[in-house]
């Protein structure tokens, strides 16, 4: 375990170099699946895929028994948001599927996702698309040391909001990750910036947004898992684990560390 401080896990830069091997599972995995994945598989083949990605590295795949959650991934089909259950779902030509991914490499974690379009979808599902990824990385580099958690919240809602008419989904947020996969703070995807715990070296973060096209109102199915948008509209996610770094950022889910995207937006990369 990292050494707790108000009321968050600080991590040292040997563990960070740790969740830095568990987030290369998990973007390694991603990365397999994002080339498998086609029409006229089910959501539970990329669920094997997936566990034996995770395995074959070394790694324990955090989801699978997680509050008796019974698979490696998540797999969420279109009007489903989040925590859909892989199983005997096939996908089709124009579907959408969110997997959301976690993996242990010495008892530290990583925690990504990514939704991924399969053959042709109309252009404001492509741009669903965008904008929830996007809205991940303004979020992570909105983040220094010395700012708020809710400095990464605002900058998600504000560049969302700056898009077009979507929804921003409320009640599933992103989280403080480290010796657990699911730490405080709570990084909701709205709000104003300047509040919650101050962002300090050794903070490592899940920041996830989940954005909708219609309303981001929500229900669970009788499963007790999967969350489906209340008006059948389809949902985006995309996740990564960041950790603060003195040099600034180090996307530990990225396979690049985050290099790439945060140059773009002129944040600190940390991850040397
Ligand atoms: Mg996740
Ligand atoms: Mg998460």
């Amino acid at each position: 375990m990292g050494l707790w401080h108000r009321g968050v896990e600080i991590k040292t830069p040997e563990q960070i170099k740790a969740m830095r091997r568990a987030g290369l599972v998990v973007g390694e995995t991603l990365a397999e699946l994002r080339d498998a994945v086609r029409p006229g598989m089910t959501t539970a083949d990329l669920d094997a895929i997936a566990a034996d990605a995770i395995r074959s590295r070394g790694a324990t795949p955090s989801f699978l028994g997680y509050h008796g959650f019974p698979a490696s991934i998540c797999a969420s089909v279109d009007e489903v948001i989040v925590h859909g259950i892989p199983g005997d779902r096939v996908l089709a030509d124009g579907d959408i599927i969110s997997i959301d991914c976690g993996a242990i490499v010495d008892g530290w974690h990583g925690d990504s996702a990514i939704t991924v379009a399969l053959g042709e979808v109309p252009e404001q599902v492509t741009e669903l698309l965008r904008v929830t990824e996007e809205a991940m990385w303004r979020g992570i580099a909105a983040a220094h040391l010395g700012g708020r958690v809710t400095d990464i919240s605002h900058a998600v809602e504000a560049f969302v909001r700056g898009q077009g008419s979507y929804g921003i989904v409320e009640e599933y947020v992103g989280h403080g990750i480290g010796s657990a996969m699911h730490q405080p703070p709570n990084v909701p995807n709205y709000g104003r910036p300047g509040r919650g715990p101050k962002l300090v070296r050794g903070l490592a973060l899940a920041v996830e947004p989940m954005i909708t096209l219609g309303s981001p109102d929500n229900e669970v199915l009788e499963d007790d898992w999967t969350v489906v948008t209340t008006d059948g509209s389809w949902a985006a996610h995309f996740e990564h684990t960041f950790a603060l770094t003195s040099e600034g950022l180090w996307v530990l889910t990225a396979l690049d560390g985050g290099e790439e995207a945060l140059a773009r937006l002129g944040a600190p990369y940390g991850g040397r």
